[in-house]
């Protein structure tokens, strides 16, 4: 473990990828398999493989409980230390450096560490998990304990993104990039994927289900124009105004994704008994919406995400709820089916593929009627349902799964009939995507292009809140926010929000909990936050640091289904400027 930590500080102490990729790809060359394996994980910011369910669920009480015992420490003097380091895994090394020894240190392995994280996640309520950590944290240099803690909290801040643990690997091994990367998004856990790559044996590596692949993602477009300037072959969908889900089936089993790889599968009990029912084990992508089922029953149309919002953050959903707000899976995806991995299909393929799959009733599995599957609902959720509700369950899943209407398009006019179209039927515009392209997962290119009303949003990270003005005094409303510049995130802009009272209240919160910095009415918060905002056009500035300023910048909405790191990047906002200056 010491090894490993004191690998983590020289890569730290470089700005430069190309060094902090050598000395992992030297680090991980140094290992044997089982520590190699381990270390990958633990580089990735990861306590366990991202494919396994395990979570540690040691949150901050915790931590600093343990922290505060071994550096008896309180936690007014922790909060202090914390506030200068933004970071819990430099106030362990901060405090801990000068607590009484208990016995001779010993070097940990990294596979000891996945041991004792294994025994934390299994272990059962906060008493039993703080005297875990307390025991694994006792034994260690301080040094090693910023880094378990770090792990512990998901972020090494060591400037390592899993793609650059994946660089490293293919060059440690001598491997190609392209199917390292593969392996880990199919496999989902880069400790196997360095195995397999270091036995040479990468082209191996199946598709695990049950572990979200990364999803697709759309670049902005300004003009109809401009979408039939990157392809001429266009297929055209709505834009929906929910949130992006990736449902895994197999055998009756059901699970679904979001975009931050969260599983939601129990947000929306509709959907799970309607998918159960596809004729193949499959991957399916699209948008879960709020529905609205017109007076004829057969179509509906989606309500705007402020309705479907009702419907999130819940653990339990109940049957009023589902009945008060009901939600569509509005499938345009298929990834896999029939156990064949569909990546590299061009899209008009997958497109078919994925209309077979659909065009089967979604019967319920032929052993089970509608209101058995109901009552198995009832007892996984721990629902409880009226009769009536019973009913209403079973009645409506077949109606919740719907295959994405596709139409095409090969002139800017018909685009913009489309376009209209989409608008009236209360959608945020369109989706327009190459017939020809395969999914590339994760990746932002020109072959699935978004056409919006406004002139352009950005996906922007919080990374400064002030206190308001007015009747907004006592609440942090008005946000600085940036964009990536590598790996870097420089600020664009500042905004008034836009956000509900309520929005604002919650969001208050969650920055003073958040805070890293403060000097008068400004707080430094922790880049977590994601929002999108509009603006009427681009300046080149040199008020931020980005070079850039938006003119009337307002924020449209809060993005919880993004992380920080699924932010737009300069380059986008370069792309944008330059575009606004060319036309
Ligand atoms: P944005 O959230 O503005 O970055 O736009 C991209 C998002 O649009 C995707 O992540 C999806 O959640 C959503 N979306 C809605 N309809 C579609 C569609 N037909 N195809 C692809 N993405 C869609």
């Amino acid at each position: 473990m010491l090894h490993f930590a004191e690998t983590c500080e020289a890569i730290a102490a470089t700005t430069k990828k190309m060094e902090k990729k050598a000395i992992v790809a030297g680090y991980l060359w140094s290992l044997a398999a089982d520590e190699a394996a381990a270390a990958t994980i633990f580089l990735s910011g990861r306590p366990f493989p991202a494919y396994e369910e395990q979570t540690l669920q040691v949150g901050g009480a915790i931590l600093w409980q343990v922290i505060g015992d071994l550096s008896g420490k309180s936690e007014v003097e922790l909060t202090e230390i914390y506030r200068r380091h933004g970071d819990a895994g430099s106030v362990a090394a901060e405090t801990l450096q000068h607590r009484p020894k208990s016995g001779p240190v010993a070097d940990l392995r990294l596979t000891e560490v996945r041991e004792a994280f294994s025994e934390i996640a299994a272990a059962r309520g906060p008493a039993a998990k703080t005297a875990l950590l307390r025991a694994l944290l006792e034994g260690v240099t301080p040094l090693e304990a910023k880094y378990i803690v770090k792990i512990v909290t998901g972020d090494l801040r060591i400037g390592l993104k899993e793609s650059l643990v994946e660089e490293a690997i293919a060059s440690a091994f001598e491997a190609p990039l392209e199917q390292v990367k593969r392996a880990n998004m199919l496999i989902g856990d880069v400790g196997e994927t360095l195995r397999l790559a270091s036995a040479g044996k990468l082209a191996e590596a199946r598709l695990r289900l049950f572990h979200p692949i990364d999803f697709m993602l759309a670049s902005p477009i300004e003009s109809s124009e401009e979408a039939l300037s990157y392809f001429q072959n266009a297929a055209v969908e709505d834009k929906y105004d929910g949130i992006r889900a990736q449902a895994h089936v197999s055998q009756g089993e059901v699970r679904i994704f979001s975009r931050t790889r969260d599983e939601i599968t129990e947000s929306f009990p509709e959907l799970p008994s309607a998918l159960a029912g596809l004729p193949q084990d499959a991957i399916l992508d699209g948008e879960i919406v709020a529905w609205s089922v017109t007076a004829a029953g057969s179509s509906g149309r989606a309500l705007p995400f402020s309705t479907l919002q009702q419907r999130l953050g819940r653990k339990k959903v109940s049957a009023t709820l589902m009945r008060k707000i009901p939600v569509a899976y509005l499938v345009f995806d298929v990834l896999y089916a029939d156990g064949e991995l569909l990546l590299d299909r061009p899209f008009h393929e997958r497109a078919k593929i994925l209309d077979q799959l659909l065009a089967a009733p979604l019967a319920v599995p032929i052993s089970m009627n509608r209101s058995a599957v109901a009552s198995q609902f009832q007892k996984q959720h721990s629902l409880s349902f009226e009769d009536s509700d019973e009913n209403f369950l079973a009645n409506i899943s077949r109606e919740n799964v719907l295959r994405a209407p596709v139409a095409t398009a090969k002139s800017a006019s018909e685009l913009e009939t489309l376009f209209t179209a989409a608008r009236d039927r209360g959608n945020e515009g369109l989706v327009i995507k190459d017939l020809d392209s395969p999914y590339t997962p994760g990746r932002r290119g020109k072959a699935w292009l978004k056409m919006k009303r406004e002139l352009a949003t950005l996906d922007v990270v919080v990374t400064a809140v002030e206190y308001g003005h007015g009747k907004r005094i006592g609440v942090l409303s008005d946000y600085t926010f940036a964009v990536w510049d590598g790996e870097r995130l420089v600020n664009i802009g500042k905004a008034y929000s836009g956000l509900t009272d309520a929005e604002i209240a919650e969001m208050t919160q969650w920055f003073l909990a958040h805070k890293t910095g403060e000097r008068g009415l400004r707080l430094a918060v922790e880049p977590k936050i994601v929002l999108e905002v509009a603006f009427n056009n681009m300046m080149r500035s040199t008020r931020h640091e980005s070079g850039y300023a938006l003119r009337f910048p307002r924020i449209v909405r809060l993005r919880p289904d993004k992380r920080a790191e699924d932010a737009d990047t300069i380059e986008t906002v370069k792309e944008i400027f330059e575009r606004q200056h060319h036309t």
